[in-house]
């Protein structure tokens, strides 16, 4: 993985990446842990069905996404989402259970972030009137039993919906 071309402490480009997530600069001893992100998402549940959201932007542009995003330094995953959610789809949710989590991936202007997404259920009881446009293309409820995998934009999201059948769904 590209990632830095020299060290961020002295310059040097005498600088090896583990491949995993430690990088290390030889001359001056400089290390740099490129940990995971952690990142929430909603499993909404209305009449039945999967509230998703289709992607504006790279990464998975076109594609179904569910709503979330990372959760920022200082926040727990409860108060990551619904800030999420807020920004996304101008509400926020009082009760949420956790479903589990998944591995994923998510390249971003050339560096790929490891992430681990946490998944969260909640039902809701009426849908989004307006969703954030600038990330947003349109809101889908999609069966989970019936979601085409190949139209979803991130793996960790078949994950989710393994979580969610096994969990409480039906
Ligand atoms: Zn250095």
């Amino acid at each position: 993985m590209k990632m830095f071309s020299f060290c961020p402490a002295c310059g040097s480009s005498d600088i090896h990446f583990d491949g995993i997530k430690e990088l290390k600069c030889a001359s001056c001893s400089f290390t740099y842990f490129h940990n995971i992100a952690a990142a929430a998402a909603a499993m909404l549940e209305y009449d039945g069905k999967i509230l998703f959201v289709r992607r504006v932007r790279e990464p998975g542009k076109g594609k179904l996404d569910l709503p979330g995003g990372f959760i920022d330094p200082n926040e727990s995953a409860e108060d990551g989402l619904n800030r999420e959610l807020k920004e996304e789809l101008g509400f926020t949710l009082e009760k949420m259970k956790y479903l589990g989590s998944a591995p994923n991936t998510y390249l971003f202007k050339g560096i790929t972030y490891n992430t681990c997404d946490l998944f969260f259920y909640a039902k809701i009881k009426t849908l989004p009137e307006e969703f954030d446009k600038s990330e947003i293309a349109a809101l889908e409820l999609i069966d989970p039993l019936k979601v085409n995998k190949n139209d979803l934009a991130f793996k960790s999201a078949h994950k989710g919906i393994e979580l969610l059948l096994k969990n409480q769904y039906k």
